[in-house]
């Protein structure tokens, strides 16, 4: 570990503005460890990273990792990308760039250095799955020419890239495929489900269920999830997944509506709206893997989990009322 300072690791952290990435960096730096943080901030917000400004062992790059970079640290986590169908499919040639060129570079990045190197992948390598729950050995059943397949190719293919610079260079790789995350931090506007419900049950709107809200989702809190990854990351170098890490609690997505109405105490009414194109019909990870190799379990279940994330959109919600009231 030629690049520690003091005896500290440096840490890369692409996609560290974002929800997850910060969380992470906060793990990071509170066990001790040097942070570089690399974002071209398409969907993360440096409010995310408002409290670690200043800090001594925290640097922040604005950079598109599209693009190579040229960094000195001791391991990567790699984040960067749109996870919200809203944002994926803004401009989906840069999605797949984001995907395909972002792993390269930075495969090509922990190659020069040799280092360990992680992957933010995902359940929706799984597409529309035939198999349920997901074991890691189901190769998928994914659309290549939807509106999805920005996200979901980019994904595959990237995780081509990693056991491809493992087989071919002897790479230290990480593989986890994360299932739908929620917590404080989501970007309000992300049109993610979890938070456009809350927001919408807060401010007492219709709740948008799209199609009759039959489709499954099986969610997980960030705090287990970020476990999950510093978990897998030291584990030894024959260890390289690709691991599923969510929570196996399955719920319909009306369940939810239901539940985030129940908490909040709103009167909001459920209205049903179309079903986006490749909608995976249901979600479940089977995580038996992630609890042999890591001793790893969610611990949070989804009505603590939503309760806390509702606590966090009410004070954003808020003190933007707040800062109006005052301009
Ligand atoms: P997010 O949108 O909040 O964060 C993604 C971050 O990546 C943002 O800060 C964004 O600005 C940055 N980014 C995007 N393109 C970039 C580029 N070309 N160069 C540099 N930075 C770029 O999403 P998130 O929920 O925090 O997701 C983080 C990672 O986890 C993503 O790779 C995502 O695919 C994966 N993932 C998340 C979930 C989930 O439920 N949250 C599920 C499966 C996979
Ligand atoms: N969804 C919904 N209303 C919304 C946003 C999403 O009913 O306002 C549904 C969406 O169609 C999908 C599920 O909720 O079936 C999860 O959507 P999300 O975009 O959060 O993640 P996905 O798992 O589809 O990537």
């Amino acid at each position: 570990m030629a690049r520690e300072i003091y005896g500290r690791r440096r840490v890369l952290v692409t996609g560290g503005a974002g929800f997850l990435g910060s969380h992470l960096i906060d793990r990071l730096l509170a066990r001790g460890d040097e942070v570089l943080c690399v974002d071209n901030l398409f969907t993360g917000d440096k409010r995310n990273l408002d409290h670690v400004h200043g800090h001594e062992r925290f640097e922040f790059m604005r950079h598109d990792i599209s693009f190579p970079l040229y960094v000195e640290v001791d391991e990567i986590y790699n984040l960067a990308c749109p996870a919200s169908p809203v944002h994926y499919q803004h401009d989906p040639v840069q999605t797949t760039k984001t995907s395909v060129l972002g792993a390269i570079n930075m495969l090509g990045l922990a190659k020069r250095l040799q280092c360990k190197i992680f992957q933010a992948s995902t359940s929706e390598v799984y597409g529309d799955p035939a198999v349920h729950p997901q074991r890691e050995d189901y190769w998928g059943n994914v659309n290549p020419i939807g509106l999805r397949s920005c996200y979901d190719e980019g994904k595959r293919c990237a995780e081509t890239l990693f056991f491809d610079y493992s087989r071919q260079h002897r790479l230290s790789i990480k593989v986890a495929r994360i299932f739908n995350t929620y917590g404080p931090r989501m970007h309000p506007a992300d049109g993610r489900v979890v938070s456009n419900f809350i927001i919408q049950a807060l401010k007492g709107e219709p709740i948008s269920l799209y199609g009759d809200g039959s489709q499954t989702r099986s969610f997980c809190y960030y705090e287990d999830l970020i476990e999950g990854f510093l978990r897998l990351m030291d584990t030894p170098d024959d260890v390289t997944g690709p691991v599923n890490l969510g929570n196996p609690n399955e719920f319909t997505i009306r369940q939810l509506a239901e539940q985030v109405i129940d908490l909040v105490g709103a009167k909001s009414q459920i209205i049903e709206r179309p079903l986006p194109q490749d909608d995976p019909m249901q979600r479940q990870p089977d995580i038996t893997l992630a609890r042999t190799t890591l001793g790893w379990e969610p611990t949070v279940q989804l009505r603590e989990g939503l309760a806390k994330t509702i606590e966090y959109f009410d004070g954003l919600l808020s003190s933007d009322e707040a800062r109006r009231a005052g301009a």
